[in-house]
């Protein structure tokens, strides 16, 4: 693994200023990473600390804060907590999703395959939210495309290259529409990534009407 997100992306997730997206997206990738673990971990140690040292108004009163809790309606929704990773199966194949995205097996739609060799399903995660699993059989080149807001991608399974590089599983990755790239899976390597996405796609070659045939593009 050797994409990470940037330093100010996991300061924004543990003062919780990210978007549940994005929040998402960093919490399944520091799943599987000891090194943003380690870092999430100093910086919410300096964010305690900072909270010891801060300035409390007078009025502060532990008694009402209590009493404001006890007195807020039970919530009838069970917490979903997956303690177990749960199985994907698309294409013939078997994959155990991350904790972070087991807890949502039950929110993944139907797979689409484009070609036999590319297939997605959408995840209901929130409101607005376009997320969706991408699974690339082996020996597959995906058409020259850019994005119109930001793509990010997660290596779940396998491994992914494009014109910058070699992505494998744990790999965190964020495309603007400034970068145009072509993935795709080498020879005997296919490909499960989560991606998330703010803005549809937009290709950029010809040979992408192949893809562009199925209406929006690779992503409802
Ligand atoms: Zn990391």
């Amino acid at each position: 693994m050797s994409y990470h997100p940037k330093y100010e992306m996991l300061q924004a997730y543990v003062h919780g200023e990210l978007t549940s997206v994005d929040g998402f997206a960093l919490a399944t990738h520091i799943e599987s990473c000891p090194q943003c673990q380690q870092h999430v971990a100093k910086i919410e140690e300096q964010a305690g600390l900072e909270l010891e040292t801060m300035q409390v108004e007078e009025s502060f009163d532990m008694s009402v804060i209590f009493d404001r809790i006890v007195a807020l309606e039970p919530c009838d929704e069970p917490i979903r907590i997956a303690r177990k990773p749960r199985i994907v199966e698309v294409n013939g194949r078997q994959f155990s999703l991350p904790l972070t995205l087991s807890r949502f097996s039950d929110d993944i739609g139907e797979w689409k395959s484009y070609g036999g060799k590319v297939f997605s399903a959408p995840i209901n995660l929130m409101e607005g939210a376009r997320v969706n699993l991408l699974y690339i059989t082996a020996g597959v080149n995906i058409p020259q495309h850019t994005h119109k807001g930001f793509e990010s991608t997660l290596v779940l399974h396998g491994s992914f290259s494009d014109e910058e590089g070699e992505y494998y599983a744990g790999d965190y990755l964020l495309k603007d529409s400034s970068i145009k790239h072509s993935p795709f899976t080498k020879e005997g390597e296919d490909c499960l990534c989560l991606t998330f996405l703010t803005e549809p796609m937009l290709f950029t070659q010809g040979v992408a009407r192949i893809f562009n045939r199925f209406g929006k593009g690779l992503y409802p």
